[in-house]
Protein backbone atom coordinates (compact mmCIF):
# COMPACT_ATOMS: atom_id res chain seq x y z
CA UNK A 1 0.00 0.00 0.00
CA UNK A 2 2.95 2.36 0.28
CA UNK A 3 2.92 3.99 -2.98
CA UNK A 4 -0.09 5.50 -2.25
CA UNK A 5 0.27 6.50 1.09
CA UNK A 6 4.01 7.91 -0.06
CA UNK A 7 2.13 9.97 -3.07
CA UNK A 8 -0.86 11.65 -0.81
CA UNK A 9 1.88 12.98 1.42
CA UNK A 10 2.91 14.99 -1.61
CA UNK A 11 2.52 18.88 -2.49
CA UNK A 12 3.13 17.85 -6.29
CA UNK A 13 1.86 15.48 -8.27
CA UNK A 14 3.42 13.85 -11.79
CA UNK A 15 1.33 12.59 -14.38
CA UNK A 16 1.80 9.20 -13.40
CA UNK A 17 0.93 10.33 -9.70
CA UNK A 18 -2.36 11.13 -11.00
CA UNK A 19 -2.67 8.14 -12.25
CA UNK A 20 -1.79 5.79 -9.84
CA UNK A 21 -4.48 7.63 -7.86
CA UNK A 22 -7.25 7.12 -10.23
CA UNK A 23 -5.77 3.36 -10.14
CA UNK A 24 -6.30 2.63 -6.16
CA UNK A 25 -8.53 -0.02 -5.27
CA UNK A 26 -9.64 -1.18 -1.81
CA UNK A 27 -7.86 0.85 1.00
CA UNK A 28 -6.37 2.66 -0.58
CA UNK A 29 -8.97 3.99 -2.27
CA UNK A 30 -10.52 4.89 0.93
CA UNK A 31 -7.01 6.18 2.06
CA UNK A 32 -7.43 8.79 -1.09
CA UNK A 33 -11.01 9.44 0.08
CA UNK A 34 -10.14 10.38 3.42
CA UNK A 35 -7.45 12.52 2.50
CA UNK A 36 -10.16 14.41 0.30
CA UNK A 37 -12.28 14.88 3.09
CA UNK A 38 -9.36 15.89 5.08
CA UNK A 39 -7.96 18.52 2.48
CA UNK A 40 -11.91 19.63 1.82
CA UNK A 41 -12.28 20.25 5.67
CA UNK A 42 -9.40 22.40 6.01
CA UNK A 43 -9.58 24.87 2.96
CA UNK A 44 -13.31 24.95 2.63
CA UNK A 45 -14.76 23.75 5.70
CA UNK A 46 -17.72 21.29 5.94
CA UNK A 47 -20.38 23.51 4.73
CA UNK A 48 -22.69 22.55 1.57
CA UNK A 49 -23.86 24.79 -0.42
CA UNK A 50 -27.23 24.51 -2.21
CA UNK A 51 -27.83 25.75 -6.06
CA UNK A 52 -31.39 25.10 -6.96
CA UNK A 53 -31.16 23.88 -10.58
CA UNK A 54 -34.13 24.78 -13.10
CA UNK A 55 -33.87 22.80 -16.33
CA UNK A 56 -35.78 25.07 -17.84
CA UNK A 57 -36.09 23.73 -21.72
CA UNK A 58 -35.17 20.65 -22.78
CA UNK A 59 -35.50 22.19 -26.44
CA UNK A 60 -31.46 22.15 -28.05
CA UNK A 61 -29.73 22.78 -31.34
CA UNK A 62 -27.17 20.50 -30.56
CA UNK A 63 -26.76 17.01 -31.67
CA UNK A 64 -24.20 16.00 -29.14
CA UNK A 65 -23.93 12.11 -29.54
CA UNK A 66 -24.39 11.14 -25.82
CA UNK A 67 -27.19 13.40 -24.48
CA UNK A 68 -31.07 12.24 -24.80
CA UNK A 69 -32.51 15.28 -24.93
CA UNK A 70 -30.15 15.53 -28.63
CA UNK A 71 -32.04 17.71 -31.09
CA UNK A 72 -32.22 14.63 -33.86
CA UNK A 73 -33.92 12.37 -31.06
CA UNK A 74 -37.34 12.47 -32.24
CA UNK A 75 -38.91 10.48 -29.26
CA UNK A 76 -38.16 13.54 -26.40
CA UNK A 77 -41.59 15.29 -25.98
CA UNK A 78 -40.11 18.84 -25.76
CA UNK A 79 -40.92 21.20 -23.31
CA UNK A 80 -40.19 25.30 -22.33
CA UNK A 81 -41.26 26.33 -18.89
CA UNK A 82 -42.99 29.80 -18.69
CA UNK A 83 -41.85 32.83 -17.52
CA UNK A 84 -43.76 32.29 -14.42
CA UNK A 85 -43.46 28.75 -13.77
CA UNK A 86 -38.86 29.93 -13.98
CA UNK A 87 -40.16 32.48 -11.63
CA UNK A 88 -41.50 30.66 -9.17
CA UNK A 89 -39.00 28.08 -9.04
CA UNK A 90 -37.12 30.57 -8.04
CA UNK A 91 -39.07 31.97 -5.47
CA UNK A 92 -39.34 28.40 -3.90
CA UNK A 93 -35.56 28.48 -3.93
CA UNK A 94 -35.55 31.59 -1.85
CA UNK A 95 -38.56 30.47 0.09
CA UNK A 96 -36.14 27.42 1.37
CA UNK A 97 -32.91 29.61 1.31
CA UNK A 98 -31.05 28.16 -1.34
CA UNK A 99 -29.10 30.66 -1.61
CA UNK A 100 -28.48 30.15 -5.41
CA UNK A 101 -30.50 28.93 -8.70
CA UNK A 102 -28.91 27.82 -11.68
CA UNK A 103 -30.65 27.72 -15.05
CA UNK A 104 -30.02 25.21 -17.54
CA UNK A 105 -31.20 24.41 -20.52
CA UNK A 106 -30.40 22.89 -24.08
CA UNK A 107 -28.72 25.12 -26.64
CA UNK A 108 -30.28 28.45 -28.48
CA UNK A 109 -28.36 30.84 -29.92
CA UNK A 110 -30.99 33.29 -30.49
CA UNK A 111 -31.19 36.74 -30.18
CA UNK A 112 -34.95 36.17 -28.13
CA UNK A 113 -33.42 34.08 -26.50
CA UNK A 114 -31.04 36.55 -25.00
CA UNK A 115 -33.33 38.59 -24.15
CA UNK A 116 -35.70 36.28 -22.39
CA UNK A 117 -32.90 35.39 -19.69
CA UNK A 118 -31.43 38.57 -19.57
CA UNK A 119 -35.26 39.24 -18.29
CA UNK A 120 -34.96 36.64 -16.25
CA UNK A 121 -32.26 37.17 -14.67
CA UNK A 122 -33.42 40.69 -14.23
CA UNK A 123 -36.50 39.24 -12.38
CA UNK A 124 -34.94 36.69 -10.45
CA UNK A 125 -32.71 39.63 -8.80
CA UNK A 126 -35.79 41.59 -7.95
CA UNK A 127 -38.30 38.97 -6.49
CA UNK A 128 -35.42 38.33 -4.01
CA UNK A 129 -34.30 41.43 -3.27
CA UNK A 130 -31.24 40.30 -4.73
CA UNK A 131 -30.53 37.59 -2.16
CA UNK A 132 -30.23 35.01 -4.76
CA UNK A 133 -27.11 34.30 -6.69
CA UNK A 134 -27.64 33.44 -10.30
CA UNK A 135 -25.50 31.00 -12.49
CA UNK A 136 -26.77 30.20 -15.71
CA UNK A 137 -25.83 27.17 -18.03
CA UNK A 138 -27.10 27.36 -21.50
CA UNK A 139 -23.71 26.19 -23.38
CA UNK A 140 -21.57 28.11 -26.27
CA UNK A 141 -22.57 32.20 -26.38
CA UNK A 142 -21.30 35.21 -28.04
CA UNK A 143 -19.46 37.47 -26.18
CA UNK A 144 -21.43 39.80 -26.44
CA UNK A 145 -24.34 37.58 -24.47
CA UNK A 146 -22.25 36.58 -21.80
CA UNK A 147 -21.61 40.08 -21.17
CA UNK A 148 -25.58 41.16 -20.98
CA UNK A 149 -26.10 38.42 -18.91
CA UNK A 150 -23.64 39.24 -16.49
CA UNK A 151 -24.32 42.74 -16.37
CA UNK A 152 -27.85 41.82 -16.00
CA UNK A 153 -26.50 40.22 -12.57
CA UNK A 154 -25.63 36.02 -13.66
CA UNK A 155 -22.37 35.95 -11.69
CA UNK A 156 -21.45 32.26 -12.66
CA UNK A 157 -21.17 29.67 -15.37
CA UNK A 158 -21.29 26.20 -16.02
CA UNK A 159 -19.99 25.06 -19.08
CA UNK A 160 -18.29 21.20 -19.57
CA UNK A 161 -15.54 20.84 -21.57
CA UNK A 162 -16.57 17.41 -21.51
CA UNK A 163 -13.03 16.14 -22.50
CA UNK A 164 -9.93 17.73 -23.22
CA UNK A 165 -9.22 15.04 -25.24
CA UNK A 166 -9.64 16.36 -29.19
CA UNK A 167 -9.72 13.35 -31.01
CA UNK A 168 -12.19 11.62 -28.78
CA UNK A 169 -14.42 15.49 -28.25
CA UNK A 170 -14.52 14.64 -32.12
CA UNK A 171 -15.85 10.57 -31.54
CA UNK A 172 -18.53 12.18 -29.28
CA UNK A 173 -19.78 15.33 -31.42
CA UNK A 174 -20.95 15.33 -34.84
CA UNK A 175 -17.85 17.13 -36.95
CA UNK A 176 -19.61 20.65 -37.62
CA UNK A 177 -19.18 23.98 -36.58
CA UNK A 178 -21.59 24.02 -34.11
CA UNK A 179 -19.52 21.29 -32.31
CA UNK A 180 -16.21 22.51 -32.07
CA UNK A 181 -13.72 21.98 -29.34
CA UNK A 182 -11.70 25.04 -29.70
CA UNK A 183 -15.09 27.39 -29.70
CA UNK A 184 -15.76 25.54 -26.80
CA UNK A 185 -12.48 26.36 -25.01
CA UNK A 186 -12.43 30.15 -26.86
CA UNK A 187 -16.35 30.49 -24.44
CA UNK A 188 -14.70 29.03 -21.38
CA UNK A 189 -11.98 32.48 -21.75
CA UNK A 190 -14.35 35.03 -22.56
CA UNK A 191 -16.89 34.31 -19.44
CA UNK A 192 -13.86 34.44 -17.29
CA UNK A 193 -12.54 37.12 -18.95
CA UNK A 194 -15.95 39.23 -18.46
CA UNK A 195 -15.90 38.17 -14.61
CA UNK A 196 -17.91 35.05 -14.14
CA UNK A 197 -16.98 32.59 -11.85
CA UNK A 198 -16.25 29.98 -14.35
CA UNK A 199 -17.05 26.37 -14.08
CA UNK A 200 -16.72 23.47 -16.24
CA UNK A 201 -16.02 19.72 -16.25
CA UNK A 202 -16.02 16.36 -17.18
CA UNK A 203 -17.81 13.15 -18.48
CA UNK A 204 -15.84 10.45 -16.91
CA UNK A 205 -16.14 7.11 -17.61
CA UNK A 206 -17.05 7.86 -21.80
CA UNK A 207 -16.16 4.86 -24.47
CA UNK A 208 -12.75 5.42 -25.19
CA UNK A 209 -11.33 7.27 -22.47
CA UNK A 210 -8.62 6.66 -20.59
CA UNK A 211 -7.52 7.44 -16.77
CA UNK A 212 -4.60 8.71 -18.95
CA UNK A 213 -7.37 11.54 -20.45
CA UNK A 214 -8.90 11.89 -17.03
CA UNK A 215 -5.61 13.09 -15.69
CA UNK A 216 -5.11 15.79 -18.21
CA UNK A 217 -8.65 16.97 -17.66
CA UNK A 218 -7.42 17.42 -14.27
CA UNK A 219 -4.28 18.83 -15.32
CA UNK A 220 -6.27 21.18 -17.48
CA UNK A 221 -8.81 22.66 -14.55
CA UNK A 222 -5.77 23.25 -12.64
CA UNK A 223 -3.53 25.25 -15.56
CA UNK A 224 -6.42 27.52 -16.34
CA UNK A 225 -7.50 28.02 -12.92
CA UNK A 226 -10.89 26.73 -12.86
CA UNK A 227 -13.30 28.19 -10.37
CA UNK A 228 -15.88 25.41 -9.92
CA UNK A 229 -16.13 21.72 -11.41
CA UNK A 230 -19.20 19.57 -12.21
CA UNK A 231 -18.06 16.16 -12.84
CA UNK A 232 -19.53 13.07 -12.55
CA UNK A 233 -20.36 9.91 -14.79
CA UNK A 234 -21.34 9.14 -18.08
CA UNK A 235 -24.45 7.28 -18.33
CA UNK A 236 -25.62 5.73 -21.39
CA UNK A 237 -29.06 6.27 -23.00
CA UNK A 238 -30.62 3.90 -25.69
CA UNK A 239 -31.98 6.60 -27.56
CA UNK A 240 -28.61 8.49 -28.40
CA UNK A 241 -25.86 7.21 -30.99
CA UNK A 242 -23.33 6.40 -28.32
CA UNK A 243 -24.98 3.74 -27.19
CA UNK A 244 -23.88 1.32 -29.46
CA UNK A 245 -20.39 1.50 -27.70
CA UNK A 246 -21.87 0.62 -24.33
CA UNK A 247 -19.85 -3.07 -23.98
CA UNK A 248 -16.75 -1.01 -23.95
CA UNK A 249 -17.69 1.26 -21.16
CA UNK A 250 -16.58 0.17 -17.65
CA UNK A 251 -19.38 -1.55 -15.59
CA UNK A 252 -21.37 1.00 -13.67
CA UNK A 253 -20.14 0.73 -10.36
CA UNK A 254 -16.25 1.38 -11.18
CA UNK A 255 -17.78 4.60 -13.22
CA UNK A 256 -19.17 5.45 -10.22
CA UNK A 257 -15.62 5.35 -8.11
CA UNK A 258 -13.86 6.21 -10.40
CA UNK A 259 -16.08 9.11 -10.33
CA UNK A 260 -15.47 9.55 -6.55
CA UNK A 261 -11.50 8.87 -7.20
CA UNK A 262 -11.81 11.94 -9.53
CA UNK A 263 -13.62 14.31 -7.04
CA UNK A 264 -11.19 13.28 -4.29
CA UNK A 265 -8.12 14.16 -6.47
CA UNK A 266 -9.21 17.28 -7.94
CA UNK A 267 -9.50 18.32 -4.23
CA UNK A 268 -6.31 17.19 -3.23
CA UNK A 269 -4.93 19.28 -6.81
CA UNK A 270 -7.39 22.67 -6.03
CA UNK A 271 -7.66 23.21 -2.37
CA UNK A 272 -9.99 25.90 -2.50
CA UNK A 273 -12.43 25.66 -5.46
CA UNK A 274 -15.86 24.81 -5.28
CA UNK A 275 -16.76 21.16 -6.67
CA UNK A 276 -20.43 19.80 -7.53
CA UNK A 277 -21.51 16.50 -6.67
CA UNK A 278 -22.87 15.68 -9.89
CA UNK A 279 -26.94 14.23 -9.71
CA UNK A 280 -25.43 11.18 -12.64
CA UNK A 281 -23.71 10.01 -9.13
CA UNK A 282 -27.28 9.59 -7.79
CA UNK A 283 -28.35 7.60 -10.69
CA UNK A 284 -26.25 4.93 -10.19
CA UNK A 285 -26.23 4.92 -6.03
CA UNK A 286 -29.14 6.61 -4.37
CA UNK A 287 -26.71 7.93 -2.01
CA UNK A 288 -24.01 8.93 -5.22
CA UNK A 289 -23.99 12.89 -4.40
CA UNK A 290 -23.82 12.37 -0.08
CA UNK A 291 -20.51 10.13 -1.21
CA UNK A 292 -19.28 12.80 -3.38
CA UNK A 293 -19.77 15.32 -0.69
CA UNK A 294 -17.66 13.42 1.96
CA UNK A 295 -14.99 12.69 -0.27
CA UNK A 296 -13.88 16.56 -1.73
CA UNK A 297 -17.25 18.11 -3.21
CA UNK A 298 -19.23 21.00 -1.45
CA UNK A 299 -21.74 22.03 -3.99
CA UNK A 300 -25.30 20.09 -4.61
CA UNK A 301 -27.53 21.20 -7.07
CA UNK A 302 -31.29 19.97 -5.69
CA UNK A 303 -33.63 19.92 -8.82
CA UNK A 304 -36.43 22.67 -8.03
CA UNK A 305 -37.69 21.97 -12.11
CA UNK A 306 -41.44 21.75 -11.44
CA UNK A 307 -42.54 17.63 -11.25
CA UNK A 308 -44.49 17.98 -14.19
CA UNK A 309 -41.78 18.71 -16.60
CA UNK A 310 -38.62 15.95 -14.65
CA UNK A 311 -39.21 13.49 -17.25
CA UNK A 312 -38.59 15.03 -20.06
CA UNK A 313 -35.28 16.42 -18.99
CA UNK A 314 -33.68 12.70 -19.72
CA UNK A 315 -29.88 13.39 -20.60
CA UNK A 316 -29.29 9.40 -19.42
CA UNK A 317 -30.68 6.73 -18.05
CA UNK A 318 -32.35 6.55 -14.78
CA UNK A 319 -31.97 9.86 -13.74
CA UNK A 320 -33.19 10.54 -9.99
CA UNK A 321 -36.02 12.01 -8.36
CA UNK A 322 -37.93 12.27 -11.60
CA UNK A 323 -41.35 11.81 -9.78
CA UNK A 324 -40.92 14.43 -6.74
CA UNK A 325 -41.82 17.98 -6.48
CA UNK A 326 -39.64 20.42 -4.80
CA UNK A 327 -40.62 20.64 -1.54
CA UNK A 328 -40.19 16.90 -1.31
CA UNK A 329 -36.57 17.06 -2.82
CA UNK A 330 -35.74 19.18 -0.14
CA UNK A 331 -37.06 17.32 2.53
CA UNK A 332 -34.88 14.48 1.62
CA UNK A 333 -31.86 16.48 1.51
CA UNK A 334 -31.81 18.04 4.66
CA UNK A 335 -31.27 14.74 6.50
CA UNK A 336 -28.91 13.05 3.42
CA UNK A 337 -26.18 16.16 3.96
CA UNK A 338 -26.53 15.12 8.00
CA UNK A 339 -25.48 12.21 7.65
CA UNK A 340 -22.68 13.14 5.18
CA UNK A 341 -21.21 15.26 8.11
CA UNK A 342 -22.13 18.26 6.16
CA UNK A 343 -23.82 21.81 7.08
CA UNK A 344 -26.10 23.50 4.72
CA UNK A 345 -25.05 26.68 3.96
CA UNK A 346 -28.43 28.06 4.09
CA UNK A 347 -29.18 31.34 2.86
CA UNK A 348 -25.71 32.27 1.74
CA UNK A 349 -24.23 32.24 -1.78
CA UNK A 350 -21.26 30.18 -1.19
CA UNK A 351 -19.42 31.58 -3.61
CA UNK A 352 -15.63 29.95 -4.89
CA UNK A 353 -13.17 31.13 -2.53
CA UNK A 354 -10.66 30.11 -5.34
CA UNK A 355 -12.34 32.97 -7.12
CA UNK A 356 -12.49 35.09 -4.22
CA UNK A 357 -8.01 34.54 -3.49
CA UNK A 358 -7.28 35.77 -7.31
CA UNK A 359 -9.94 38.52 -7.34
CA UNK A 360 -7.99 39.84 -4.84
CA UNK A 361 -4.53 39.20 -5.84
CA UNK A 362 -5.38 40.78 -9.52
N1 LIG B 1 -26.80 22.43 -23.05
C1 LIG B 1 -25.89 22.89 -22.07
C2 LIG B 1 -24.51 22.31 -22.29
O1 LIG B 1 -24.38 21.29 -22.95
O2 LIG B 1 -23.57 22.91 -21.75
C3 LIG B 1 -26.34 22.61 -20.65
C4 LIG B 1 -27.19 21.42 -20.43
S1 LIG B 1 -26.37 19.87 -20.74
C5 LIG B 1 -27.67 18.74 -20.57
C6 LIG B 1 -25.45 19.68 -19.21
C7 LIG B 1 -24.46 18.54 -19.15
O3 LIG B 1 -25.14 17.29 -19.17
C8 LIG B 1 -23.49 18.42 -20.29
O4 LIG B 1 -22.41 19.32 -20.16
C9 LIG B 1 -23.06 16.95 -20.20
O5 LIG B 1 -21.80 16.81 -19.55
C10 LIG B 1 -24.15 16.32 -19.32
N2 LIG B 1 -24.68 15.09 -19.97
C11 LIG B 1 -25.34 15.00 -21.14
N3 LIG B 1 -25.59 13.71 -21.44
C12 LIG B 1 -25.06 12.96 -20.44
C13 LIG B 1 -24.97 11.56 -20.20
N4 LIG B 1 -25.47 10.68 -21.05
N5 LIG B 1 -24.35 11.15 -19.06
C14 LIG B 1 -23.85 12.05 -18.18
N6 LIG B 1 -23.89 13.39 -18.37
C15 LIG B 1 -24.49 13.85 -19.49
FE1 LIG C 1 -27.82 19.97 -26.06
FE2 LIG C 1 -26.29 20.23 -23.85
FE3 LIG C 1 -27.46 17.87 -24.50
FE4 LIG C 1 -25.42 18.77 -26.01
S1 LIG C 1 -25.32 18.19 -23.81
S2 LIG C 1 -27.36 17.93 -26.77
S3 LIG C 1 -25.79 20.99 -25.94
S4 LIG C 1 -28.47 19.75 -23.92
Amino acid sequence: MGAISTILEQSSFSHSDLEQLLMCEGNEMRLLFSKGSTVKEKFVGNKVYFRGLVEFSNVCDKDCYYCGIRRSNLSVRRYNLTDSEILDAALFADENRFGSVVLQAGENSSPAFADRITNLITRIKQLSDGRLGITLSVGEQSDMVYRQWFEAGAHRYLLRIETTNQSLYRKLHPDDQLHDFNRRMDCLHSLRAIGYQTGTGVMIGLPFQTNGDLVNDLLFFQEFGIDMVGMGPYIEHSETPLHKFRHELLPIQERFDLSLKMIAVLRILMNDINIAAATALQAIDPLGREKGIKVGANIIMPNITPGFYRNDYSLYENKPCVDEEPAQCKGCLDARIALADGEIGYGEWGDSIHFINNKRKG
